[in-house]
């Protein structure tokens, strides 16, 4: 397939490789990731992995889609840890593909416990996180020199689907002076209100960016003051990252992929 120089670790049967796909171009795929699709018998992905990419399976390999959306638990975690504890111990070599890297707001730390508990031998394949590589697909990079030298990632919502409380926000609104969402639409309002109440500017530039990298991608500027009615008018629906900071002026030059 690939005439490299160096040989890839071994998928051995019964081990569980928890791999990230990256946020939606398949040429964003670590070569890792290419290699464990490649020799998998089961594929275990979820809902956010791209076609393109699981038509990278071996031929005869059985892919399964176990995952969330949205925040929404479509299946329960633990159904899922059971499934790949099951296959591992009937001796299938398993990938658990997620979106972007599996150890940023991706339950894989949890999996990879559950596994780890089960005595079963994992690997952890990381990928490009959706809030570094799908942002620079929108012409936004999470730092740079004369805008921050911090950023923060945020999940939207907690464990429990709320609003997270268990970090200081006001610590965080004067700390990071870039901040990267995830899963944070559901809660946009609340979370905007938030912000400014620990005294970010309503005029502070925000960025909306839906199916980042992939063919889908769409991208809205706003502020921090009217992000909340700029999504609603536009209707923007998940996976969705939000980029609040100066970081965001810089897609004026920087803009330098389209779609289509
Ligand atoms: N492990 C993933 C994140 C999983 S949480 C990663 O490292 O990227 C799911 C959230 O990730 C979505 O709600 C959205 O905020 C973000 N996300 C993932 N892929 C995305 C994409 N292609 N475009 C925009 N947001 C994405």
């Amino acid at each position: 397939m690939l005439d490299l120089p160096f040989d890839f670790a071994p998928f051995e049967a019964g081990t569980v490789w928890l791999a990230g796909a990256g946020p939606g171009d398949p040429g964003l795929l670590t070569l890792l990731a290419l290699h464990g699709l490649r020799h998998a018998d089961h594929v275990v992905c979820d809902a956010l992995v791209d076609a393109r990419i699981l038509a990278l399976v071996r031929p005869g390999a059985v892919v399964e889609t176990m995952g969330k959306r949205g925040g929404q638990d479509s299946v329960r975690q633990t159904d899922i840890t059971d499934r790949l504890i099951e296959l591992a111990r009937q001796g299938s070599r398993v990938l658990r593909l997620k979106g972007g890297d599996p150890f940023v707001f991706g339950r894989g730390p949890e999996e990879a416990l559950a596994l780890a508990q089960a005595g079963i031998k994992f690997r952890i394949v990381p990928g490009i996180t959706a809030g570094i590589g799908g942002l620079a697909y929108a012409g936004i990079p999470a730092t740079s020199k004369d805008t921050n030298s911090a950023v923060a990632f945020v999940t939207g919502h907690g464990a429990d689907g709320e609003v997270p409380d268990e970090f200081d926000w006001d610590a965080l609104a004067r700390g990071a002076p870039v901040m990267v969402f995830y899963m944070g639409l559901k809660h946009l309002d609340r979370v905007a209100k938030r912000l400014m109440a620990a005294g970010r500017r309503p005029d502070e530039p925000m960025a909306v960016v839906c199916d980042a990298a992939t063919p889908r991608q769409t991208v809205l500027e706003t502020t921090l003051g009217q992000v909340a009615e700029a999504v609603a008018t536009a209707g923007l629906k998940p996976p969705a990252l939000l980029v609040l900071g100066s970081v965001v002026r810089l897609r004026d030059r920087l803009d330098w992929w389209s779609p289509a």
